[in-house]
């Protein structure tokens, strides 16, 4: 992106004092990240309002900054909003304008970045695609996605995040998707949103913005999203296991390391294999083929590069570690991925035992309890041999394992660590899978020694 701080103010409406001329390359909200170039994104938050740091970033080097309040003698152009948010957004969805390529827009209760992965190397066998760099999908972390969008790229795939309503709307204008996808229906952000249904609606407010006739790629596996019915403006195709799935995939035979399918659509059968485990990441590769395809993609071309695809770090990823196998899903937990990652658990074939270390699930609210609670029992019902909690929250999760002979409770990390050195033999299977804030991975790293 080369933007002059003129054309940022004039397209966000905003009040320009000083330089005009200067170039700006990004939009930063970081102050110890300037860099020459970026323009300043004051935030101001429930403990710091960053607006004090706008000296620091002008020392820095940064091009300009937004400011929300008057600023004395400032070091540099200064584009004044009412709100910076706001006014980045207003910047990404004017900047997004001058393009005309496919944009799909990612979003779900889970699985958003694993299957951004996947729709966009699935897509760039066959166009330059740009993508979300790591999680940033938010009010913020979208509008920035949007502006690093380079004229050379021939699609864009980004992932949409939203916890509160409203959220859809003012980032679905600002991505302005021609085509959706949408992962599953949750319950991350319940405490928010309150019922499954009002995150669904809250979700599908993306399909407003598509063009006339855009289609919606949805999970045809998901009670509440298998309910959506095409319209004259909007068209939902669906993937899945099921039989009403458009996108079908048959024949699953899966290993340790992934599963091999066939895809059914409209007749024609295309076997596929998806290096990622559990029957999720068989959805993922669904999508991705549907929106490669839709898109113009070769289809062999699509195959080929989803068979490649490498699962990212502490992502579900499968360890080998002194004859014991590790399922290393520690990035982050909510009860839906906490059952995707138990379901992997539960088709492992080992001949050992099956431990799962599952810690606390941050960020429930009111369904913390049962949230955990229920991820026992689950564990309970799919085989699990032995459960760990780590954390206070999880004493729910062994108490809905229901099994005290075999479960395991422990404040710290290190203490389940220690707890597992001594148990586990060659042959076992161990999942372990935490909220990010709980590091989970430092139980993988002590086992992996
Ligand atoms: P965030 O809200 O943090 O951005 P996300 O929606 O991007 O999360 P991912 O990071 O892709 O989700 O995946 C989180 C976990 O969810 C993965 O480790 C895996 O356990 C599980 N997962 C991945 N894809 C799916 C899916 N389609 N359905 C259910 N679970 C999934
Ligand atoms: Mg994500």
């Amino acid at each position: 992106m080369k933007l002059t701080v003129a054309e940022i103010a004039a397209f966000c409406g905003g009040r320009l004092e000083g330089d005009g001329s200067a170039l700006v390359t990004s939009f930063f909200t970081d102050s110890r990240k300037t860099e020459p170039g970026m323009m300043f994104v004051p935030i101001r938050g429930e403990n710091t309002d960053a607006h004090r740091f706008i000296p620091q970033v002008f020392a820095a080097g940064a091009a300009a900054t937004f400011s929300e309040e008057p600023l004395e003698n400032p070091a540099g152009p200064v584009v004044y909003v009412e709100n910076s948010r706001a006014a980045l957004q207003k910047v990404a969805e004017r900047y997004r304008e001058q393009f005309t390529i496919p944009v799909i827009g990612i979003t779900g209760s889970v699985g958003k970045t694993t299957t951004k992965e996947m729709v966009a190397l699935a897509v760039s066998a066959g166009l330059r695609t740009m993508k979300t760099a790591g999680n940033a999908n938010s009010q913020i972390g979208l509008p920035m996605t949007v502006l690093r969008i380079e004229p050379e790229d021939e699609a864009a795939v980004v992932e949409m995040g939203v916890s509160m309503p409203g959220e859809m709307a003012r980032i679905a204008r600002v991505a302005k998707p021609t085509l959706a996808v949408m992962t599953n229906i949750g319950v991350s952000h319940i405490e928010f949103m309150k019922t499954r249904e009002n995150i669904l609606a809250e979700k599908f407010k993306i399909a407003d913005y598509l063009p006339a006739g855009g289609t919606v790629f949805v999970n045809g596996d998901d009670d509440l999203l298998s309910t959506l019915e095409s319209t004259p403006e909007k068209k939902i195709a669906r993937f899945g296991l099921g039989e009403a799935c458009d996108w079908r995939a048959v024949e699953l035979d899966a290993d340790v390391y992934g599963t091999r399918f066939v895809c059914e659509h409209k007749g024609k059968r295309t076997p596929m294999y998806v290096p990622a485990a559990g029957e999720h990441n068989v959805r993922n590769a669904l999508a991705a083929l549907a929106v490669a395809e839709t898109v113009g993609v070769e289809e062999a071309d699509a195959v080929r590069a989803i068979a490649q695809y490498e699962p990212p770090a502490m992502r579900q990823q499968i360890l080998e570690a002194n004859g014991v196998t590790l399922i290393d899903d520690t990035y982050n937990a909510s009860p839906d991925s906490m059952r995707a990652s138990l379901k992997i658990l539960a088709d492992m074939r080992c001949t050992g035992k099956k431990y799962a270390v599952l810690a606390d699930m941050l960020e429930l609210g009111d369904y913390a309890v049962r949230g955990h609670f229920e991820t026992g029992a689950f564990a309970a019902a799919n085989g699990v041999d032995f459960v760990i909690g780590v954390g206070p929250l999880s004493k729910h999760i062994v108490e809905g394992f229901g099994d005290a002979q075999n479960s395991a409770w422990f404040a710290a990390n290190a203490e389940a660590a220690a707890f597992l050195k001594a148990h586990v033999q060659p042959g076992d299977a161990v999942l372990c899978k935490g909220s990010r804030g709980m590091h989970t991975d430092e139980i993988i790293r002590a086992l992996s020694k």
